[in-house]
């Protein structure tokens, strides 16, 4: 709510309902002056709406906004759109989101039944950038206003000229030509006397009104010369003032030919001559004004059109050239396979496939009576449940049968193990189901078009099924390669809409004539594109819902496979220039059940190269055929189904349900179904950034490291609750390493939290009801899903390279004490970080410092390995405190800043170095067929370095990354790493090109600039660095840290040594259990160049120390959870 009244919202609604069928009262709405009130009673209303339509749609169109996760303005614009289309109102009005979103839906027409509906959205990046602009504003500046917004708001606006009103002043020519009132009335007598002596010298005008050559005979009541066979339906003014007003005229032709006709057949109507000298006066009064009308109509309609075709061109598809009608050559191809074959088909990627694709599940003995033995009784598949409605239980639970009680005969529901698929013609000729064929869609905007251009009496509903049997027409059989001409497909539908019990009626005749009218103005507007080569019923007697079409076959990839082939693909396109091309796709997913013993798991399918027609199938957005995965026989099978009865000549479709992380490629993929419902790409998009942003605050990049660290010690419980809950079970976790199950269960509690967390974000976006309730669990599930199916992925991946490897040592370990004073001090004084930083000492004159560092070199070796540590840290104390003493000509102060933070760093790891390794080659005929590119090149594997493990288990959440390893390299600077000394001396050649490298993770940099305002130079890190740490990440890592250790420990202070030697004293007692005793003993090294307080008798003990943390900590611990990405 408090969201939602944060919106400001100008209301300005003309409206006007005009169909009594869809009159929806929403007058009330008027009244409502709170904008959240208005928008509850518009949700209501619109939810009437959809559970009126099918359950289908209403999935279609609840996934459809999932998709997109525009959230409220998606919801908004689906909803209103729709909402205006039904009841057919005028409807302006302008809504501001001042925050993020803009919208802007207007229709403006002030014609009285003429409806456009324009409406327009801020792109998402758009969007971004302008909340990005105002919120930078904001801090300059408080008085921004929604004024200024408003500019930047693109709105597309279409005026329309209106022709047809112009026209409308004919009638009221005509009306006044005629006082007598002839042309409307029933009856043509008492005609004026005077017309009876007048001597009309007009013989043969009659003969303007017939467009025939008619035959004419003598009557002899009337004694007029009238035509033989004269039909016409134009009977009354009325009739043509209706036709005017239903916007059927398109050019002067029209008009005058029906002009002709009604004063034609009024003339048939004339029952002496005195009333035809009264028509004929009308006309020749009315003619000469009519002509000049209808001549400005034919200028007007000319813009008119031009207007209507100008709409929507975001959603036309663009092409240079028109027609493309796909040669023989261009057509894929396929080798035709009877089953899955696994990619590489070799062992033991074989077994390991068959094992995912089998199946523990086991039908139940049906009953002899059941259900599966009728299609028609089988029930729908439920696709937000993701199951069969059915009675029968096997058919539920997506099992085929095996046995029935008391009868041998196989039921319905075992048309995969008996192989019973649909006939394709090019094997069976004649006796096929389908055929596979070229096949022709509209798009969108040409969609748009021809609903804008029917005539006004249809209403929405008719409108739309007409242009499902205008789809019909475009691929009529044996027409095919003339499926782009649409005036051909109007003939078609003309020519049959006259056959005796004909699938087209006369509204269907009238509708495809009104295209051929404005095609023949412009035909820009009604394109036909080529959806290549699809599959269409060629059964006379069409294909029955429910049946099975045929299983989707292809080649089978594990996910590690399938993401190598995809990385090579796009290295390929890259390589080639082609990386504008859209690549074809035609791979689908196949999940495990949720309900299978063995848990889930994900494999692809692929017919690129082999499979059958299924691949065939285009995309729609409210398919006739869908995909389910069955268990057959104890195997996954993906079963295509036809969801609905197919009529003969219809092309079959399935909704491919997929995503793409790019927007770009998301607009490249422009929708050709046609549909009512389309949603316009056939690709979603997917990993938007907002969708990340629950993923940036708690679950960041030191975060992940963190969790990967612990696993790798085992710090971590096997959580079998929640691998339960993810139905995570043997199928994933077969040769999984402990490690690497301790590091799933940690990503799964992340993937759980985030779920919650989603959830109550959406709760508070919406006004809280059942049904948004309902929706925002669906959203945050499927974001979960989508989480859980990268985790998936990544695990297959990881179990890859162990097994290729050999190996199951886990990715991270951490350094002993003795390997980290060899990394400070070095073995026999050939030193590392110490000279390091004694040179830079050296270079600017500092003597104290450099006797320091060698006094203490002196010194270590009196200690203990632990106590030689504490004394290094508190080296790195001391000296942070020396350096901020003086002013200094190097970045003294940052260099201060780091030596504090390693002070307080006790926690380093180190990788492992695994084996390297070069993946099985991917065969050039894989991608030979992708995006175009011809050429066939060299066969290779993909190259696995010693990271990658370390790489993809950070960056688990996403797959597009080649080689995650590079941008861990990237991503460790400044969170995992410290600089290298060198940076902060001001007399090295700093490199201009590292203003690229500098990370937007760099929480060192951040620190320094942010938080101190200290300037640095740029600064560089070790590219072979073998140990990492920092205080961020022991912030992260030390949970008993607390959560405040950051904010105690990095104080700035120039002349109290005191804070931060209290400090020191505490979480070296806190981490390490040391004495005060024993530090104070250490500290006696550096007594002459610090003040240090004395030791206090009456110390805390550890444990007070502890328990006064641990209360703030309950105070703060969601906002500890929000991790470090905010407080800077
Ligand atoms: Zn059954
Ligand atoms: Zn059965
Ligand atoms: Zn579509």
């Amino acid at each position: 709510m408090s969201i939602l009244q944060n919106f400001r919202l100008d209301v300005q609604l003309v409206f006007e309902v005009h169909r009594k069928q869809n009159k929806i009262h929403i007058e009330s709405l008027l009244t409502c002056f709170n904008w959240s009130q208005f928008l509850y009673c518009l949700f209501e209303r619109v939810f009437i709406m959809i559970l009126k339509c099918s359950k289908f749609q209403f999935f279609v169109l609840q996934f459809y906004c999932q998709i997109i996760r525009k959230q409220i303005i998606c919801l908004l614009c689906r909803i209103i759109q729709g909402f205006l289309q039904k009841v057919e109102i005028e409807f302006v009005f302008v809504m501001e989101f001042p925050q993020k979103i803009k919208i802007k839906i207007e229709m403006s027409q002030k014609g009285k039944k003429c409806i456009k509906l324009s409406s327009s959205i801020e792109e998402e990046k758009k969007s971004d950038s302008i909340s990005k602009q105002i919120k930078k504003q904001k801090k300059k500046n408080n008085n921004v206003g929604i004024v200024e917004n408003k500019k930047k708001v693109k709105t597309q606006v279409i005026k329309r000229q209106d022709a047809w009103k112009h026209l409308e002043t004919v009638v009221d020519l005509l009306i006044q030509s005629d006082p007598k009132n002839i042309l409307d009335s029933q009856e043509l007598s008492g005609l004026i006397e005077e017309f009876e002596k007048s001597e009309r010298n007009s013989k043969d005008t009659y003969k303007e009104w017939f467009d025939k050559e008619y035959e004419y005979q003598y009557e002899e009541t009337t004694q007029l010369m009238k035509p033989i066979n004269f039909k016409s339906n134009l009977c009354y003014l009325h009739e043509f003032r209706k036709r005017v007003e239903y916007r059927q005229y398109w050019d002067i032709q029209e008009i005058i030919k029906d002009l002709h006709k009604l004063f034609g057949n009024i003339y048939m109507k004339c029952k002496n001559k005195q009333s035809y000298y009264y028509l004929s006066k009308v006309w020749d009064d009315a003619k000469p004004k009519i002509r000049t009308v209808i001549q400005e109509f034919s200028e007007l309609i000319k813009e008119e059109v031009y207007n209507i075709l100008q709409m929507n061109t975001e959603f036309k598809v663009s092409s240079t050239i028109w027609p493309v009608v796909p040669e023989r050559k261009d057509i894929r191809t396929y080798i035709e396979i009877q089953d899955y074959e696994p990619n590489p088909n070799v062992e033991p990627h074989i077994s390991q496939i068959k094992e995912k694709l089998s199946s523990k599940k086991i039908p139940v003995k049906c009953k002899s009576d059941c259900v599966c033995f009728d299609l028609s009784r089988m029930g729908t598949f439920n696709y937000s449940d993701i199951k069969w409605d059915s009675e029968c239980p096997n058919r539920s639970n997506r099992i085929e049968c095996r046995e029935h009680e008391g009868t041998d005969k196989p039921c319905l529901n075992m048309q995969i193990q008996l192989k019973q698929y649909l006939i394709n013609r090019i094997n069976f000729g004649d006796n096929a189901d389908v055929e596979e064929t070229l096949c022709w869609g509209i798009d969108v905007y040409t969609r748009n078009v021809i609903i804008n251009i029917l005539p006004l009496n249809y209403v929405e509903v008719q409108k739309n099924q007409f242009i499902e049997k205008l789809i019909l027409a475009i691929n009529r059989p044996n027409d095919k390669e003339r499926g782009y001409d649409m005036g051909l497909a109007c003939d078609y539908i003309i020519r049959e809409s006259r056959m005796v019990s004909s699938y087209y009626n006369k509204d269907d005749r009238k509708m495809a004539k009104s295209i051929k009218r404005v095609i023949k103005l412009d035909g820009g507007g009604f394109r036909i594109h080529t959806k290549g080569c699809g599959l269409v019923c060629v059964n006379k007697f069409g294909i029955k819902t429910n049946s099975l079409i045929i299983p989707y076959l292809g080649e089978i990839y594990q996910p590690w496979r399938w993401y190598e082939k995809q990385d090579f693909i796009k290295k390929q396109m890259k390589e080639h220039n082609k990386k504008d091309i859209l690549p074809d796709f035609y791979n689908i997913m196949l999940d495990r059940h949720l309900d299978d013993y063995d848990g889930i798991d994900i494999l692809f399918v692929d017919p690129i190269n082999k499979g059958n027609f299924s691949s065939r199938l285009s995309h729609s957005c409210n398919p006739n055929c869908g995909t389910v995965t069955t268990v057959s026989n104890g195997s996954y099978v993906i079963g295509m189904y036809a969801m609905r009865d197919i009529q003969y000549g219809e092309e079959l479709t399935f909704d491919y349900c997929s995503f793409t992380e790019s927007k770009q490629e998301q607009l490249q993929a422009l929708c050709l179904c046609g549909s009512e419902n389309c949603k316009k790409y056939y690709l979603g998009l997917s990993n938007q950034r907002e969708y990340n942003a629950i993923l940036d605050r708690n679950h960041c990049f030191i975060k992940r490291n963190s969790i990967l660290l612990n696993s790798c010690l085992d710090n971590y419980k096997i959580d079998q609750i929640l691998l339960n809950k993810y139905k995570i079970g043997s199928s994933l976790l077969t040769d999984c390493p402990f490690w690497l199950k301790c590091w799933i269960c940690q990503s799964l509690g992340f993937i759980d939290q985030e779920y919650k967390i989603y959830k109550a974000e959406l709760d508070t976006k919406f006004i809280f009801n059942e049904e948004t309730e309902k929706w925002n669990q669906f959203t945050a599930q499927q974001h979960s899903e989508e989480r859980i199916q990268n985790l998936i992925f990544t695990l297959d991946k990881i179990k890859f390279f162990l097994k290729q490897s050999d190996t199951v040592e886990p990715p991270l370990s951490k350094i002993s004490n003795e390997d980290l004073i060899i990394n400070f001090w070095g073995m026999n004084n050939e030193s590392l970080l110490s000279n390091e930083l004694y040179q830079l000492f050296q270079k600017h004159g500092l003597k104290k410092l450099m006797e320091l560092i060698v006094l203490i070199q002196d010194k270590r070796h009196l200690y203990e390995i632990q106590e030689q540590l504490l004394l290094t840290r508190l080296l790195f104390l001391v000296l942070s405190h020396l350096l901020l003493q003086q002013k200094q000509s190097f970045y003294y102060e940052g260099l201060s800043l780091i030596l504090q933070m390693m002070a307080f760093t006790y926690t380093y790891f180190k990788q492992t170095e695994y084996k390297g390794f070069q993946s099985p080659p991917i065969d050039d005929l894989e991608w030979g067929k992708v995006g175009l590119i011809k050429k066939k090149g060299k066969a290779e594997g993909k190259t696995y370095s010693s990271l990658f493990v370390w790489g993809q288990l950070v960056g688990w959440y996403k797959q597009t990354v080649a080689t995650p390893q590079l941008s861990l390299c990237v991503d460790r600077r400044g969170t995992l790493l410290y600089p290298q000394i060198s940076s902060f001396d001001i007399n090295i050649e700093k490199q201009v090109q590292s203003q690229q490298e500098k990370n937007k993770t760099d929480f060192i940099y951040k620190y320094l600039e942010k938080r101190f305002n200290i300037s640095v130079g740029e600064m560089s890190y070790k590219t072979n660095q073998k140990y990492f740490g920092t205080i961020f990440f022991e912030y992260v890592f030390s949970q008993e840290l607390g959560s405040q250790f950051l904010d105690r420990v990095l104080v700035y202070d120039k002349k109290d040594f005191n804070i931060k030697f209290k400090q020191f004293l505490k979480y070296e007692k806190l981490k390490f259990n040391h004495s005060s005793e024993q530090i104070y003993k250490l500290i006696d090294h550096f007594k002459n160049l610090v003040q240090v307080p004395k030791q206090r008798s009456n110390r805390k003990k550890i444990e007070d120390i502890k328990s006064e943390d641990r209360q703030q900590e309950d105070e703060l611990l969601f906002k500890k959870e929000c991790l470090i990405t905010q407080e800077i």
